[in-house]
């Protein structure tokens, strides 16, 4: 057996151990609070949502606390109007079951410390906050473990819950492009087909719910981009005036950062927000073996190899050619270590 084969075993032994925790303490409790991070995207939401339709099922109370409300077009979404925007979680709780963080204070959301934590992850660099902690890097969505510790809690699988595990699959895999799709990934899809999610539907409420608007933005958003690296590293810049002269809000810039890798000599794209208060968001985007998450990571950001974020505070112009360097690099390495090219 090869170590590699051994590691795996190891792995999946210790995920068993942790899920059949997991129950146990969610089987012996009554009040739980859900969240998930700060701008919610697909897989925060479609995780919390799951849960907490699920905990519906045991009987369970749930309250779902987040920084931010949802994008627009997830509002559909069955459930999402029991999400309770709000900067601290206030109130009892037996637990607290945080999904898609990496660290408590990704939640954005004040009043979890010293309650008893269930941490449920798949980024990597988790820092292991909980009383319980399940990690698991290889999923591709956070909403596959979720699906897991689902059906591990024998709940069955509804509508609501399929659809909302769906969500945080296709979103979270950048609708089936990311390198960490695994066969296990379409068997969850499959089962939540037979429980009635329609995938051709699910795919247009998601990308093709665009406003008038949102696609000004995007016009004006690719007409400014830049090519760096020869034609290799797409550069998009956004500031507060492009937003507004668009009609637009934060929330329409969703999907925008994966256009530019639909040009086949792009390996990576990085999107700068700069915020009204002098921040700058950094949002990146690869393929194949271009790792941006060790980029983020060096900033004190993270996320995964094809998609990953960080905040830095400074003018633009004197952080952008550092940044710019570090991608440039990542694409450099991750071109040496991809057998062929496209
Ligand atoms: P996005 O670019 O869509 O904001 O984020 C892409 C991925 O990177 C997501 O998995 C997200 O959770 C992660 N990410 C984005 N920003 C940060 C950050 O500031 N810190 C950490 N740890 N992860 C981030
Ligand atoms: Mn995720």
């Amino acid at each position: 057996m090869t170590d590699t084969m051994t590691n795996r075993r190891t792995a999946v032994r210790a995920s068993h151990e942790i899920l059949e925790r997991i129950c146990e303490e969610i089987l012996r409790r009554q009040r739980f609070l859900l969240t998930s991070h700060a701008r919610p995207d697909g897989d925060s939401i479609g995780s919390q949502m799951a849960m907490a339709y699920a905990l519906d099922t045991l009987g369970k109370q749930v309250r779902i606390v987040n920084a931010d409300s949802a994008p627009d077009h997830y509002r559909a979404f069955p459930g999402l109007d029991r999400i309770e925007i709000a900067p601290h979680a206030a109130g009892e709780a037996d637990a607290v079951i945080v999904m898609e963080c990496s660290d408590l204070s990704r939640t954005g959301v004040t009043g979890f410390d010293g309650r008893y934590i269930i941490n449920i992850d798949h980024h990597a660099g988790n820092r292991m906050y909980g009383a319980l902690n399940w990690f698991d890097e290889s999923a591709a969505a956070c909403g596959e473990m979720v699906f897991e510790l689902i059906r591990a809690l024998g709940v069955p699988l509804s509508l609501e819950i399929a659809t909302h595990i769906y969500l945080a699959i296709l979103t979270d895999t950048g609708s089936f492009h990311h390198s960490n799709i695994t066969p296990r990934t379409f068997d969850i899809c499959r089962q939540t087909v037979e429980a009635g999610v329609n995938p051709a539907a699910m795919a247009r409420r998601v990308f093709d719910s665009n406003s008038f608007g949102k696609l000004k933005l995007i016009g004006a958003l690719l007409d400014a981009m830049e090519l760096t690296d020869d034609g290799r590293l797409a550069v998009m810049y956004m500031d507060e005036a492009m937003l507004t002269s668009c009609g637009c809000t934060h929330n329409d810039t969703e999907g925008v950062i994966n256009l530019p890798l639909t040009a086949r000599e792009i390996q990576a794209v990085v999107f700068f927000k700069v915020g009204a208060a002098g921040d700058v968001r950094v949002s990146m985007r690869s393929k194949y073996d271009v790792d941006v998450r060790m980029v983020a990571s060096a900033f004190g950001g993270g996320g995964h190899k094809n998609a990953a974020g960080f905040t830095v505070t400074g003018r633009l112009d004197d952080v952008r050619p550092v940044i710019i360097e570090r991608i440039v690099a990542a694409i450099a390495q991750g071109l040496e270590t991809r057998p062929e090219r496209d």
